[in-house]
């Protein structure tokens, strides 16, 4: 048997062991973090609002681990799920470089911190861990009068009550999760002055400013960066860690690593300026997008490709490496959302052009064959039909049992900012009947509960707040 015990020395502070606070934000999920409990609310770096004091939890990366020193059966599995997640905290900005739209931050002293809350329980909120100091009076099983003092036990998986094998000597009494933080080299890609006809900021964990599409076409932009980067500097993806997109403020920002602790030096070099003054991964965004004749788009947009891929596969973004992403991942996405990011006149077919960039070629057909499959799935309540200028929009009408129109669902694409203004862009004409929008990214992952989900969702947030948002990521 294993067991997990941690030699924590309460009230003491070990050279070996740290400790933090980490919060929540309730309005976009990302992370604060402050190393004394604090005493007030503190504000969000990322999005500006108010994270509550007493949502703070503690974390402590142990000076060691150990096992109960017993053989483990082979067999034995690790139950539940554990709840890790990865944050990543700029320590230093370095001086940022404005290229038109993008402003590109290599952070030298990055703390990625992955945070180990312990297993879900079943309403998916993590349980945490807890520990008893005891002394071990039996560490080795065969020989007596070997005892270990002071070591900090996990009571859920060592049962230590009436165990001669334990007696506890205090209770620690608190919660806690595990922390592993490690210093390296980042790169941090902000998108200032992209197009706000398009969402690309909605990319937050959670909240209004959190749209599944739009997260999901950072996410793949961040992953075909780093195999464009690795490509480039001939090294393999993972030595770079892809990192899920912030906000910052009012502007997204993508996120790279350097895997090594203390830096390889990859991210520094994609930051340094080449002969025309300009950051090396400024170009390499460009190329990205605009050369047919490299990859990715040379090999993307091969017929043999391009006309099997409807979202991702190994022979564009999916790697093994980042298979925890894999249903997010969507190459044509990731175009359309690095193209938003450097220019500001792209609208993603907005007005109407869907032949000139050839990540939306076909995606009006695509739209149009979506709904009539989905009006197919419920032929007697879903009908498939028509809306906006010139039909150029499918639409999805829902009827009730006497054939009475109950609500209208207009496709469109996943990074369109769904206001008021969009109604209007669109020309979707109002019936009286309740409207609403449902993306391409939801209807063909998961098409009929898009519409229930289309229906429960608020208008996006119309994102006029100007002049940036709270200062630096914290
Ligand atoms: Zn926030
Ligand atoms: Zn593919």
């Amino acid at each position: 048997m294993f067991v997990r015990i941690y030699p924590l020395q309460p009230g003491t502070t070990t050279a070996a062991m740290e400790a933090t606070h980490v919060a929540w934000c309730g309005s976009c999920g990302a992370a604060s973090h402050r190393t004394d409990r604090p005493g007030v609310p503190i504000q969000c770096g990322d999005c500006g609002v108010d994270v509550p004091e007493d949502t703070f939890n503690y974390y402590v990366s142990p000076s060691a681990f150990r096992t109960d020193f017993r053989p483990t059966a082979k067999d034995v599995e690790t139950p539940g799920q554990m709840a890790i997640r990865t944050v990543a905290t700029i320590q230093r900005d370095g001086l940022p470089s404005r290229i038109g739209s993008l402003t590109v931050h290599v952070g030298a002293g990055t703390t990625i911190m992955n945070l180990n809350s312990g297993v879900e329980d079943e309403n998916g909120q993590a349980k945490f861990f807890g520990a008893d100091v005891v002394t071990d009076n039996d560490v080795l099983g065969w020989q007596k009068n070997v005892t270990l003092p002071e070591q900090a036990v996990d009571p859920g998986i060592e049962k230590i009550a009436g165990n001669p094998r334990w007696t506890a000597t205090a209770p620690v009494a608190m919660r806690f999760g595990l922390l592993a933080r490690k210093e390296t080299d980042a790169l941090f890609l902000e998108a200032t002055g992209f197009n706000r006809r398009l969402n690309l900021d909605l990319v937050a964990r959670r909240g209004t400013r959190s749209r599944i599409g739009a997260r999901s076409a950072a996410v793949s932009a961040t992953h075909l960066l780093v195999q464009k980067a690795a490509l480039v500097l001939d090294v393999a993806p993972d030595e770079f860690e892809a990192l899920e997109p912030r906000l910052r403020g009012d502007s997204p920002m993508l996120q790279i690593a350097d895997t090594l602790i203390n830096g390889s030096g990859l991210c520094r070099r994609l930051g340094e300026a080449e002969t025309d003054g300009r950051p090396e991964i400024a170009r390499l965004v460009e190329e990205v997008v605009g050369d047919r004749l490299q990859w990715p788009l040379k090999d993307f947009l091969d017929e043999r490709h391009a006309t099997r891929c409807s979202t991702s596969c190994y022979a564009c973004v999916q790697q093994y490496q980042n298979r925890r992403y894999h249903p997010l991942l969507d190459w044509r996405l990731a175009l359309s959302y690095l193209r938003g990011m450097i220019d500001p006149r792209y609208s993603c077919g907005l007005d109407g052009d869907f032949d000139t960039h050839p990540e939306l070629w076909g995606w009006p057909a695509k739209a149009h064959d979506l709904a009539q499959a989905v009006a197919s799935m419920r032929p007697r309540t879903l009908r498939y039909g028509r809306a906006g200028t010139g039909g150029r929009l499918p639409c999805l009408e829902e009827r009730s049992v006497n054939g009475r129109l109950e609500r209208r669902y207009v496709v469109v694409h996943p990074l369109w900012r769904l206001d008021a203004a969009s109604i209007r862009e669109f020309c979707v004409g109002p019936d009286g009947n309740p409207l609403f929008f449902v993306d391409t990214f939801d209807l063909e992952r998961r098409p009929l509960n898009a519409l229930k989900f289309a229906a429960s969702r608020p208008e996006d947030d119309a994102l006029t707040r100007r002049g940036g948002g709270p200062a630096a990521a914290a």
